[in-house]
């Protein structure tokens, strides 16, 4: 009988295990896609993610095309709609891609469950580095600690990646397919998914385009591009990987290869590179062995924090209208191009949980709905990371200086006027802190605090203060 491959987070032919050991069997092949907004504990996706998916699925689709198949798109409760395909066309195998949130594995199980014994059902291991329980510590745990997981990672041996199949035998009728127009994921009124279809092309061959470039340009030199915002430095994979169109070990791979070949590639720069992929597989690590951590701190001292609840901070923070150019600069840049560079992520994050104290949650949500790479064990960390509740957590007491922060790495000011235009013709020596710019330069500039462009919403020093303060109560 037929087997069916159902694709989740892995929306690729390349280096995709279970595809390709389906079509290795020979048996006739039915991918499926389940759009599952019905299973409780499973996360919804976000606004940006459903633009993302939509445009991904069209580009697998014609991958599958190209190949001989069909891709059958299904909505609905995963454990009811996978056992449903199945029989419709006689399937008596599944495979599929492993998931390591809790919520995703309860409904992997319930399909194994109601599929019974009479299926056969495999589950592979296709969008980590490394299953998470297969990085342990010498004394048989988990690290809760990058820096010596990062290590023991580096020296394990890595799977092979495996290619796409050449073709798939098709199965004597493919099962009914829902149109993907009808699962309404882009937006209508109002379209605001302009700036983020003119900053990305979705899917698989992108992708691998994408990262070919990369590392023709950016590979040498990354470890120091990587932190300058204003630059084009890093590789953009973040999406690409959150949708699996293309795997880490193949980036591993290719990015090993290339150096290899071009010996040009500084080996520190290289390293680097492979280091942020390992930063990935680490949060996967704490999300799977402590998890869950989107809602709960990681650390319970946090659970009494004195968070204040402020809607209009909120607000003017989601806007970017914080009146900090550089927080500014990057909460546009996501709004409009769905993304955000990881260094102005880090200001922006310690500018609501700390400047603000606004609960770490509040941004995790937010950036949930509006990055086109949000993930499920990335974004809980890194926010629990800057917010200071996390396992290996940056100490709540490290507050960023959004002054010298923007400072360092936007010396220039490029990144601020390409995303804060209104105050594009400052001089870059007060572009960082317009307050303290004199009336004349402001006038010059075509700038007025509080009209053009709005006056800090709080006082650096003083909030940094405040968040002391505040830190002091649960520090115990
Ligand atoms: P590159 O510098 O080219 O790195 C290559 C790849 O390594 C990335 O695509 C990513 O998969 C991985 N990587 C790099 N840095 C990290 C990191 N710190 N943690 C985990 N993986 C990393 N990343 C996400 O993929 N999804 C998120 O939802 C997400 N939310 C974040 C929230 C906050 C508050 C912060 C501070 C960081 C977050 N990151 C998240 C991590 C990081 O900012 C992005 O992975 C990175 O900016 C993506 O750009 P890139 O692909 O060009 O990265």
């Amino acid at each position: 009988g037929p087997i069916v491959v159902w694709l989740r987070n892995d929306l690729r032919l390349d280096d995709n295990p279970p595809l390709a050991a389906a079509a290795e069997t020979g048996r006739p092949v039915v991918p499926l896609v389940v759009f599952d907004e019905e299973s409780k504990d499973v996360r919804q996706l976000g606004g940006a993610h459903k633009w993302w998916f939509h445009h991904s699925l069209e580009s697998l689709a014609t991958s599958f095309r190209g190949k001989g198949s069909q891709l059958t798109l299904r909505r609905g409760e995963g454990a009811k709609i996978v056992p449903e395909v199945m029989e419709e066309v006689g399937a008596d195998a599944l495979v599929f891609n492993r998931r390591y949130d809790e919520g995703s594995r309860a409904v992997d199980d319930a399909v194994v469950e109601a599929l019974g014994d009479d299926v056969a059902v495999t589950r592979y291991a296709g969008n980590l580095l490394h299953n998470p329980d297969e990085v342990e510590t010498n004394s048989g745990g988990y690290y809760k600690v990058y820096t010596p997981f990062m290590k023991t990672v580096m020296k394990q041996k890595r799977r092979a990646p495996v290619d796409a199949p050449s073709g798939f035998k098709q199965p004597d009728s493919f099962p009914k397919s829902d149109k993907l127009e009808d699962w309404d994921l882009l937006p209508t009124k109002p379209d605001w998914s302009g700036g983020i279809r003119d900053f990305w092309t979705v899917g698989e061959k992108a992708a691998h385009d994408r990262f070919a470039d990369f590392c023709d340009e950016c590979l040498g030199g990354y470890d120091a591009g990587r932190d300058k915002p204003d630059k084009d430095a890093t590789s953009r994979m973040s999406p690409h990987l959150r949708w699996g169109e293309i795997s880490p070990i193949r980036l591993w791979h290719t990015a090993n290869a290339y150096a290899e070949r071009r010996k040009t590639i500084p080996s520190g720069d290289l390293e680097s590179f492979l280091q942020e992929l390992v930063w990935r597989d680490f949060n996967y690590n704490l999300l799977y062995n402590f998890g869950p951590m989107a809602t709960k701190d990681f650390n319970s001292r946090f659970d009494d924090f004195p968070w204040k609840s402020s809607k209009k901070s909120l607000e003017a923070w989601q806007a970017g209208k914080t009146g900090y150019p550089i927080v500014d600069a990057g909460m546009r840049q996501l709004w409009e191009t769905g993304w955000m560079h990881n260094r102005i992520r880090m200001v922006v994050g310690s500018f609501l949980t700390k400047d603000l104290l606004i609960d770490w949650r509040e941004g995790e949500r937010w950036f949930w709905d509006t990055l086109v790479d949000g993930d499920i064990a990335s974004n809980t960390a890194q926010w629990q990371w800057i917010g200071g509740t996390g396992a290996d957590a940056q100490p709540f007491f490290r507050i960023f200086n959004p002054i010298t922060q923007s400072e360092r790495f936007d010396k220039n000011g490029d990144y601020i006027r390409r995303f804060v235009p209104e105050l594009k013709d400052l001089p870059t020596k007060v572009l960082h802190a317009p307050w303290d710019a004199d009336e004349e330069t402001l006038e010059k500039a075509g700038v007025k605090l509080g009209e053009t462009y709005p006056k800090p919403i709080i006082d650096h020093k003083k909030a940094r203060d405040r968040a002391l303060g505040a830190y002091d109560e649960v520090k115990g």
